[in-house]
């Protein structure tokens, strides 16, 4: 007994998360992220996963055991959080060995927390194995099965109250973290899903179908909504002649697209200010909806995207014919997207100057955008839609942080807290792109060059590209 007792307990120290190495960032300016402000030549040490120390260089005694890392010119930030994302191995087409792969994916690209937005159980043993250190990889956060009207997959269909109060608990007592709302859910439904989510403690997200739910709805139920799902609908004047604009499903409609004649502009200020009131956390995945569906790439641009190499050759063609094929992509006008990008770049800073928090959430990796990488775009996209280059490192470090509940633990630089760090090569309030150009990143304690990470990145491109299967009914 006693023996096997130490066995135990050696298993548990080794399969802790925290990296035991003491590490020092020397010389290094810091971004601390508790306001806008850079923290010059400092020294940062880290142990047992925290930051020990932070302090003038002249002044922290580096313990004599620390590996140090050249911080002189370079920037440290707290590692990204991508709000909104999946994995290739989600779907039947893809194994579930390749989880591991995809998460060092996104470490290497700076990416310490995510969520998860339509859970899985392998995605919830992953979450585990993640806290428990046996695999490099980001903190997680999975959603629940989404709840919808139509069998989608990986979902909850609900379509009475009691079958969705059903899916609620179910999904509670699996250990999720969220529910997650998605299409055709009747309204009765929906109410009944936000009381039993109230009930069970758990928090809903994600979309607000405007054919059934609305805004007006899930701003009563203080739902956290993804993609500014529903808005462009709120603008609508009450003479339009038709009811849904460009969210969501209504996208695929191009007749949609022409409601931008009917838009109110004025009722901007309003929206962003009932959308604050009711819930400030908004992720407008705003990359992801402009690029898939407002800017169109050629077929040249992405085979160029240095993510492409990642998918296997068959999904890498079946995404090219849906662009060349898709009847939608090839029939909406130019100035039409552009309006549409226009709108949406308009409600999000509305909303940023309302007082909300905006995050950022990549929504990969559909459409042939891969997380990771997609959350660079991401941040490029929000210092587009008008946030300064402040406001976008807020939105994703520290107001992912608040919402998760985690910022006493982690999501800026202070003495404390979880070491989930980048090391950056210049000044991202200069220029945003600076997340790209990485010395490293520090994962947990763990310390992992760029040079590392590429080599990860090199691994996880032939694990994954190599890994489809032919899907088989039935399965
Ligand atoms: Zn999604």
């Amino acid at each position: 007994m006693k023996r096997l007792f130490a066995l135990m307990f050696t298993f548990a120290v080794l399969a802790s998360s925290a990296s035991a190495q003491t590490v020092a960032f020397t010389n290094v300016n810091v971004i601390p992220m508790d306001r806008e402000r850079v923290l010059a030549n400092q020294t940062v040490v880290i142990k047992n996963g925290l930051i020990a120390e932070i302090g003038d260089a002249k002044k922290v005694k580096l313990p004599k055991d620390a590996v140090r890392i050249d911080g002189a010119g370079k920037y440290l930030i707290p590692g990204l959080v991508d709000m909104h994302t999946h994995l290739l191995s989600d779907s039947d087409e893809f194994p579930d060995s390749i989880g591991p792969a995809e998460l060092r994916v996104m470490v290497a690209n700076g990416v310490t927390t995510v969520r998860f937005m339509i859970g899985t159980p392998e995605l919830l043993a992953l979450r585990s194995r993640s806290a428990k250190g046996e695999i490099e990889a980001p903190t997680i956060f999975v959603a629940s099965p989404h709840l919808t009207g139509r069998e989608q997959g990986n979902n909850f269909v609900v379509n009475t109250p009691e079958e969705a109060r059903e899916g609620v608990r179910k999904s509670k007592a699996a250990g999720y973290d969220f529910i997650k709302i998605t299409t055709f859910i009747k309204a009765e439904v929906y109410e009944a899903a936000v009381d039993e989510a109230a009930k069970q403690n758990i928090r809903v997200v994600g979309h607000a179908d405007s054919r059934f739910v609305g805004v007006e709805r899930a701003w009563k139920a203080k739902q956290q909504i993804e993609h500014l799902d529903g808005y462009m609908e709120l603008l609508l004047r009450d003479d339009a002649p038709m009811k849904g604009s460009v969210s969501d499903l209504y996208i695929y409609n191009p007749e949609n697209w022409k409601s931008f004649e009917y838009i109110d502009e004025s009722k901007i200020p309003e929206v962003a200010r009932r959308t604050v009131a009711a819930n400030p956390y908004v992720n407008p995945t705003h990359h992801f909806m402009k690029n898939s569906f407002g800017r169109l790439r050629t077929e040249e641009e992405i085979r160029k995207q240095p993510d492409f190499r990642f998918y296997p050759a068959k999904v890498q063609q079946q995404w090219l014919d849906f662009y060349k094929k898709n009847r939608f992509i090839n029939t909406v006008p130019l100035d039409q997207r552009a309006r549409w990008i226009q709108l949406r770049e308009k409600l999000i800073k509305a909303i940023y100057d309302a007082g909300g928090r905006i995050m950022t959430g990549s929504d990969t990796p559909e459409f042939l955008w891969l997380y990771g990488f997609g959350m660079h775009h991401e941040l490029k996209a929000l210092k587009d839609a008008g946030l300064s280059n402040y406001a976008v490192l807020e939105a994703a470090t520290r107001n992912p942080s608040m919402f998760l509940g985690t910022i006493d633990k982690v999501g800026t630089i202070e003495k404390g807290k979880r070491a989930d760090l980048i090391l950056l090569n210049a000044n991202p309030l200069d220029n945003i792109s600076a997340t790209e150009n990485r010395a490293g990143v520090m994962l947990k304690g763990k310390w992992h060059s760029q040079q590392e990470l590429n080599a990860w990145l090199d691994q996880a491109a032939q694990a994954i590209s190599t890994s489809f299967k032919e899907h088989k009914p039935g399965n």
